[in-house]
Order: C-alpha cells, then structure tokens, then sequence
C-alpha cells in the first residue's frame, strides 16, 4: 500500500468504471460468447514476475476481454430477475471498506464499525417502518449479512436451538419447516444445511385464486397435520414479494392462524429480498409490513431495490439473544483477551456480530449503507422505488392494449409478469419461451422467465439506476417485433 500510487491506481479504476457507465447502454445487455470464450484467451499460470504497469494492462484486458462477456445487470435495459442496483455512493462505499479494509467481528474489533452497523440498521429499520421491536430501540435488532440465504439459515439455526433445547437434540428429525412452492428455493438449502430433514421442509402448494400466496387455513392443515404424526412444527418463511411474482405473503394472518392453534412458538421470518425496499414509501408500507410486529425476524436487500451495490441484506430480529445463544462462540482465547482489554470486566454489553452470523469474518457493510441513506435520503429512496413502479405501470397498460398479450397475475410493484395469449397451452409454453429467447438474443432487452400454476410467464422486472422511460418504451417495441416474428413463423 503505497498513498501515491494508490491514488494514481485509483483514478485509473474510478475513470475506468465512469467510462463503462457512460457506454454501458451500448453493450448487448447479454453477451453473446460460449462457454471457455475467455478461458481460451487468457494464459494457463499466473506470470512470475509483476507485469509492466500491469494495472493499465489488466485493465485494458477488462475492457476487450470480460466486458464483452459480462452480463451488463447495470444496463438499463436489464429487466431479468431482480435487479442488483447500483449507485456512486453504493459503489464508493464499498470502494471504502475495501480500502480502510477492517474485520468488525466484534466490537472490540472494529468499535465504531459495529456501533455504525447498529445505527444503520436502525436507521433503515426505521425509514422501512418496520416495527419497533425489531429495532435495537425496541429491544430486537439488526445486522447487515451478505445474502437473504444467509438470514434464512442464521433464523433458522436460532429457531431450532432454542426448540432442542426444550425437546431434546436427539428429536431434530422431527422439526419441520414450512413455506410455500412459491418460496424461493435457497429457503430450502438452508433448512437443509440446518440439519432439517428433506422430507420435513412443506413447500404449501398455492394457487391462481390466491394469486399465489400462501394460505393460512393450508399452513394450518399442514401443521395439524404434523403435530398430528408427531413432528415438531419449527419455522415458517413468509414472503413479500416473492420471486416468480413478487406475491406478499398474508403475514399477519398466517401469525394469526399459528398463534390462534397454540402454535406460536413457530419463529416466523419474513423474507422481503425484494419488495422489502418499497417499505420506504406510505403507500406499499401496509402491504409489505401489515403484521410483521407478530413475526420473529425479518430481511431485505437493499443491493436488490435501493443502490446498496452487491452484497447487502439487513436482517433484523426480534430477539438477538436467540441468535447469539446459537450461533455465539466464546472459545477463542485470543478474542476474549482483546475483548477484556478494551471493555474490562463491568462495561456495558456490546455487539459481537460474529455471533449473529456463520462465519467469524465479516465486511464493513454498514459503512455503504450509511453512504446510501445520508447521500440520497429517506425521501430520495422513496422517489427512486416510485420511479420503477411507475415505468412498470407503464409497461403493462402498453402491454394490456395489446390483445396479444395478457398479463395473467397482477403486477406488483415493479415487476410485470406476461404471456402471449391463446391456447392451446403446450403450444403456448413454446412460443412464450421461444419470444423470450427472440428478445433476449437482440441484446436490446433481458427479461427472465417462470412458470407458475403450470404457465409459463416472461417477467420484465424493473429497479437499475439508469433505467428510464424511453428504455421501457423500447423494451416494450422490441417485445412487440419479436412477437409479430415469433407468431408468423407459427403461421399465425
Ligand atoms: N428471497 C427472494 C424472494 C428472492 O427473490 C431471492 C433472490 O432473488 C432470494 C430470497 C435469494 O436472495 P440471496 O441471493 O440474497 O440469497
């Protein structure tokens, strides 16, 4: 680490990325290369010896090498999936972690770094609305992991000490996890990894009359059911916003249906990867949180909907003690020792945020989405998620005028689900994945896809930074040419 050429190095990164934003609307959204493209191109060993001004040449490696086989998720013409937003300050910030490079495992640690982490999820607590007791003002709290898996499998892991610890470890095969088969499937890879059994994760079956929502009389038949066998219910996930169609979850009735059978002690854990972020604005608050004071944690990610650049999801909880008691460590002699040298015997508990997470190391998140919120404010973050939702609108009533189209589910927030219309359905499913494939290869638009109640779906979700009007407009000409092609070589 030398300052001076660090700050040479530097402008060369930092002109680097704001000439790629500059031209990043150029790019083929999806690149075009076949697998071992770049393998071929790049030598078989490391060299052995710097290489002269190596930067600048591995950075014009970047620039004719991997940008043309990146998938440009910045492009504001990437509608697949979710969006991983990005903004300056969401990048600088992680550029800053990256160079003050500190490990905040505890306090001790990093002191200001956990008591930044702190703040800041109370902060971003607070501008969601989410309820008090999840906030470390209300008694719970919130840490910043990497992924919504992560808050799943750390949730998970705390529910299911705290229920060996009153049933016995020897009956965990007999917990059961519930969710619905609209859940995203990283629910299951964590209940998996907890030591729940493959046969007890219930993926509920939904259906097109609830929109694809998880039933609270199909959770309760479900658990009656498993009580009934002699299983142990252990853990519900809850969705808002879920992936295939950003469907919200009726968490305040499911909490009431559990807590009505007796079955409260079901740890209930929200995950809002998504839709979380529209918690920002009055009007979708009801709809994200209604209900959410009677769960037990709940997670977003802001790198998804609120330029908190990869990777960020917030979890809160409302009891870290549960959290802690699981996944705490407080055998490391070295770390103990540090911890009594700065705080002594009597000091006032602190944050160990090892002990809310898997692994002991971890980034300095908070400091990136310190950067967010002060750099754009609540109100900022409020016009940024309205913005996409409003270019979404816009997409479907120009899709609803044309009769080609349907859109089968209703939009939520900023995603449209659409199909091409008649039947009969195996012909359909073809055509609806070959337009897919037709507007994806002109690299003018990416869309993803899912199949839900058995239909297959395109999903244009809309949430990058650059997108704007004239994109959605052109998104939407470039699905119209492809279909007018997709149906007349079917002879229609
Ligand atoms: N939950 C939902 C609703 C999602 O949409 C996703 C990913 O898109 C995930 C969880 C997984 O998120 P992560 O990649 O942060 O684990």
């Amino acid at each position: 680490l030398h300052a001076d050429e660090f700050r040479r190095q530097g402008r060369l990164v930092v002109d680097f990325i704001a000439d790629y934003y500059d031209r990043i609307d150029e790019y083929p959204v999806r690149p075009a290369v076949l697998p071992g493209f770049l393998t071929r191109q790049l030598p078989e060993t490391a060299p052995p010896q710097p290489e002269h001004d190596a930067l600048a040449a591995a950075l014009r490696d970047v620039r004719d090498l991997i940008l043309p086989g990146l998938t440009h998720w910045q492009s504001p013409r990437h509608f697949a999936h979710f969006a991983a937003t990005a903004s300056n300050v969401g990048a600088l910030g992680e550029a800053l972690a990256a160079g003050l490079n500190i490990n905040p495992f505890t306090w001790a640690a990093s002191p200001a770094a956990t008591e930044l982490e702190v703040v800041v999820t109370d902060w971003f607590g607070k501008a969601l609305h989410l309820p008090e007791n999840l906030l470390f003002s209300g008694g719970g709290g919130g840490t910043l992991l990497g992924t919504s898996c992560e808050a799943m499998l750390c949730t998970i892991v705390a529910a299911r000490d705290r229920k060996l610890a009153e049933i016995g470890e020897e009956r965990i095969g007999d917990l059961v996890v519930y969710c619905s088969d609209q859940t995203h499937f990283s629910f299951q890879k964590a209940a998996r990894i907890a030591g729940i059994r493959k046969v007890n994760c219930r993926a509920i079956p939904t259906s097109w009359e609830s929109n694809f929502t998880l039933s609270p009389k199909a959770l309760l038949a479900a658990v009656r059911a498993d009580v009934a066998a002699g299983r142990v219910p252990l853990f519900l996930c809850a969705t808002v916003g879920t992936t295939p169609t950003a469907a919200v979850d009726p968490v305040r009735e499911l909490c009431a249906a559990l807590s009505g059978a007796g079955h409260d002690d079901v740890w209930v854990h929200v995950d809002a990867a998504y839709a979380g972020a529209a918690s920002v604005c009055p009007e979708f608050r009801d709809a994200i949180i209604e209900g959410v004071e009677a769960a037990d944690s709940f997670s977003t990610n802001p790198h998804k909907w609120l330029m908190a650049n990869m990777d960020c999801c917030a979890l809160w909880v409302t009891r870290p003690h549960a959290l802690t008691e699981a996944l705490g460590t407080d055998h490391d002699v070295i770390l103990k020792e540090d911890h009594h040298h700065q705080h002594g015997d009597g000091a006032a508990a602190v944050v160990d945020y090892k002990d809310w997470q898997v692994a002991l190391s971890r980034r300095f998140r908070a400091l990136k989405l310190w950067l967010v919120l002060r750099c754009h404010g609540v109100d900022g973050l409020r016009a940024f998620v309205r913005s996409h939702v409003r270019m979404a609108k816009a997409f479907e009533d120009m899709m609803r005028a044309d009769a080609r189209f349907e859109v089968p589910v209703p939009r939520q927030f900023a995603l449209v689900c659409f199909r091409l219309r008649p039947p009969p359905a195996l012909v359909l499913l073809r055509r609806n994945r070959k337009l897919l494939e037709a507007v994806n290869a002109t690299g003018r638009a990416y869309m993803s896809c899912a199949v839900v109640g058995g239909v297959y779906v395109l999903r244009c979700a809309i949430g990058n930074s650059l997108t704007e009007d004239h994109h959605i407009q052109e998104a939407w000409r470039v699905v119209q040419e492809q279909a007018t092609a997709v149906l007349a070589a079917a002879g229609r």
